[in-house]
C-alpha cells in the first residue's frame, strides 16, 4: 500500500478528514470483545470520522466553548479514540485524567485543569467513578463550580445507562448526561456551525491538557499543542517505518501520552490501523495479535514480561509482528532480547520520551543492529536536539559524561497549566526542556539513560541520590519508613534532611541514624536534620510527595 502523508501544519482534526478523504474504507479502530468474541467496534476511517463528526456536534450543544477544557475519565473504550479527535475539532482541549486516580486526586485535577465538563465511564480502574463525581461534584469546598457538565459513557456496547440518569443535556451544573443523549441534541447544529469551529483551530492551539504522574510534586498539567503532538507522533511512527499495511496492538492506556498521541496519532498520521485492548490482559494481548495478525505493538516493559511468562503464549502465533516500541521505563536488555527471539518481534525498538516532550525525545530503528537496540534508547529523533548537562552547573558535560538529559523542539511542551513559576523551571535558557533524567551519549551518539535528576539533593556542588542514603537507614531497628530530602541551606544550597517514621514507643535517635550510615555512604550525605512524622504525605497510587515532606521539615532536629 501507498504511504499516507498527512498534510504539513495540519491540526489532529485534519489527519481524521485526510484519512477519510483519501482512504476512507481501511480499517482505523478495532477493538476485540474478548468475553463473546467477534468486535465491540469495527471502525474504517470514514466510519471513524462520521463519529466524530456527531460527537463534536454533540459537544457544542452541551455548551462547549473554544479554548475550554474537558475532562475524559475512562479506560480505553469505544468513544476515546472518536472523543480525542472531536475535542479538537471544536476547538476544545482534551484533558486526559488517569484512571487509577483517587477522589482526592481527581479533585484536584479537574480543578486545577479548570475543566467545564467531565466524561466518564460508570467505573474506571477499581473506582466508581460515577461515585466518586457525585461526591467531589456536590461538595462545594471542592471548588468545582465550573464543572457544568458530565456526560456518561458506557463502558461496552450493551451496558445498560444507569437508573436516575438524566437525559436533557441542557440541564444545570454537575447533571448527568448520556453520550447518546449528547450526540440527539448535537443533530440540532447547523453543519456550518461545526465547519467553522474546525476551521478557526489552529497548529500552535492547545490541544491537550495530560497530567504528569506527582511523585516529585503535585501532578502538573502539560499543554500540548496540535503542533507538538502531530511532529511528535509523525517521528515516532517514522522511526520504526509504519505504512497504511500496518495493525498496531495497542496494550497501553489511552489517557497516557503513549496511547493517545504515540500509538493513536503516530498510527495514524501513517494510515496504519489500530488494534485497542480494552484494558491490559496478558493472554488477550497475545489473543489480539494473533487473531488479528498484528504487524506492531506497543508497550512497557511490564506488559512484554507479563506476556513472556504466560503459560498459554505457546498457543498464540505472534509471528505476524514485525516491529514495536518498548517505552515509559527502562527496558532491561534480557527482555528486549525475550522479545525479539520468543515474540519473534525482530525489529522491536525502545524509545525514550516523557509527556512534557509531546512524548517523543529518542528512539531506535528497526534496522539498528541488536546490541544498539538493546542497549540504548538510540539517537535523538529527527528536528529534537538533545544535550547532556551538569544540572548544576547547567555546562554541557564533557562528551561521554553523565548529566542531566536536556531537549529542545517542535515537541516540546507550551507549558504548564495555570503554572508559569514550574514552566520556567522547566523550560531554560531559550526552549530547552529539563528532563530529569540522567543520561550519558557515546561515542556513537547513541543515549543511555543512567538515572533520574528529579529525586537529586544538590549539597555545596554535590549531588546526593537519597534513594542510597533511604536503602541502608531502612536496616535501623527502629525506623518503619524513612524519606530524605532537601531543605534549603543558607551555606550549601541545600541540607540533607532526613523524615522518618518509628515503631510505635521509640523516640527520635539521629546519632544512632547516622552511626548506622558511617562507613556506608560519605559524611556529607548523612542527614544533618531529622524529624519524626506519624505518617508521609503520599499521592494517591502510594508514592511519598517528597515537595511536601520538605516543606514540613521545620522543627527538626540537628543531628549534634
Ligand atoms: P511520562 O511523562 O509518564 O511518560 O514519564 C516519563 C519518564 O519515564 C521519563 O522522564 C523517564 O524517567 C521514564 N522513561 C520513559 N521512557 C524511558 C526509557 N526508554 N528508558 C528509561 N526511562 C524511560
Amino acid at each position: 500500500m501507498s504511504a499516507f502523508t498527512p498534510r504539513p501544519n495540519g491540526t489532529v482534526s485534519d489527519l481524521a478528514r485526510d484519512l477519510a478523504a483519501r482512504m476512507g474504507d481501511a480499517p482505523a479502530l478495532v477493538i476485540p470483545d474478548f468475553a463473546r468474541g467477534g468486535h465491540e467496534l469495527r471502525l474504517d476511517f470514514a466510519a471513524l470520522d462520521a463519529r466524530i463528526d456527531v460527537l463534536a456536534a454533540g459537544l457544542i450543544a452541551l455548551g462547549i466553548d473554544r479554548g475550554e477544557h474537558v475532562a475524559l475519565w475512562a479506560g480505553n473504550v469505544a468513544d476515546w479514540v472518536p472523543l480525542e479527535f472531536a475535542l479538537a475539532r471544536i476547538g476544545a482541549v482534551l484533558v486526559t485524567v488517569n484512571t487509577a486516580l483517587q477522589r482526592d486526586e481527581v479533585a484536584y485535577v479537574l480543578r486545577q485543569s479548570g475543566a467545564v465538563a467531565v466524561l466518564h465511564t460508570s467505573g474506571t480502574g477499581s473506582n466508581d467513578a460515577s461515585a466518586v463525581l457525585d461526591e467531589v461534584l456536590g461538595d462545594p469546598a471542592q471548588g468545582l463550580e465550573r464543572v457544568r457538565r458530565r456526560v456518561w459513557l458506557p463502558a461496552t456496547p450493551d451496558e445498560a445507562t444507569p437508573t436516575g440518569l438524566q437525559l436533557d443535556a441542557a440541564g444545570a451544573r454537575g447533571e448527568l448526561t448520556s453520550v447518546d443523549a449528547m450526540i440527539a441534541q448535537g443533530r440540532s447544529i447547523p453543519p456550518a456551525e461545526l465547519a467553522a469551529r474546525e476551521a478557526a483551530c489552529r497548529p500552535d492551539d492547545v490541544v491537550n491538557i495530560q497530567y504528569t504522574s506527582g511523585t516529585t510534586g503535585f501532578p502538573k498539567g502539560v499543554m500540548l499543542s496540535h503542533a507538538n503532538l502531530m511532529s511528535s507522533a509523525w517521528e515516532l511512527g517514522e522511526q520504526i517505518r509504519l505504512t497504511p499495511a500496518d495493525r498496531i496492538c495497542l496494550m497501553v492506556p489511552l489517557f497516557h501520552c503513549f496511547g493517545c498521541v504515540v500509538a493513536v496519532l503516530g498510527s495514524y498520521s501513517y494510515g496504519a490501523g489500530l488494534y485497542v485492548l480494552p484494558g491490559f490482559d496478558a493472554r488477550n494481548a497475545l489473543n489480539l495479535i494473533d487473531a488479528e495478525q498484528c504487524t506492531v505493538v506497543h508497550g512497557v516493559p511490564t506488559m512484554f514480561s507479563a506476556m513472556l511468562a504466560h503459560p498459554e503464549r505457546d498457543q498464540f502465533d505472534t509471528r505476524s509482528l514485525r516491529t514495536g516500541l518498548m517505552a515509559g521505563a527502562p527496558c532491561p536488555v534480557p527482555l528486549m532480547r525475550a522479545v525479539i527471539d520468543e515474540l519473534h518481534c525482530e525489529g522491536m525498538c525502545i524509545a525514550y520520551g516523557l509527556t512534557e516532550a509531546a512524548p517523543g525525545v529518542a528512539g531506535t530503528n528497526p534496522e539498528d543492529d541488536l546490541a544498539v537496540r538493546c542497549g540504548s534508547i538510540g539517537r535523538s529523533l529527527p528536528g529534537v536536539s538533545v544535550r547532556v548537562v551538569d544540572p548544576h552547573s547547567r555546562i554541557d558535560v564533557p562528551a561521554g559524561g553523565e548529566g542531566e538529559l536536556w531537549v529542545a523542539g517542535p515537541n516540546v511542551m507550551v507549558g504548564y497549566h495555570d503554572d508559569p513559576a514550574a514552566s520556567a523551571l522547566a523550560i531554560v535558557d531559550g526552549g530547552w526542556l529539563r528532563t530529569g533524567d540522567l543520561a550519558r551519549q557515546d561515542d556513537q551518539g547513541l543515549l543511555h539513560i543512567v538515572g533520574r535528576a528529579k529525586d537529586i539533593i544538590i549539597r555545596g556542588g554535590e549531588n546526593i541520590a537519597p534513594a542510597e542514603i533511604e536503602s541502608v537507614l531502612r536496616e535501623h531497628p527502629d525506623v518503619v519508613d524513612v524519606a530524605v530530602v532537601g531543605v534549603s541551606h543558607e551555606f550549601f544550597g541545600e541540607e540533607v534532611a532526613g523524615a522518618v517514621v518509628l515503631k510505635q514507643g521509640a523516640l527520635l535517635a539521629p546519632r544512632s541514624y547516622a552511626d548506622l550510615l558511617e562507613g556506608r555512604v560519605a559524611a556529607f550525605k548523612v542527614p544533618k536534620l531529622w524529624k519524626h512524622f506519624e505518617a508521609f504525605p503520599l499521592t494517591g497510587s502510594g508514592k511519598v510527595q517528597k515537595f511536601r515532606l520538605r516543606e514540613m521539615m521545620d522543627g527538626a532536629v540537628h543531628l549534634e
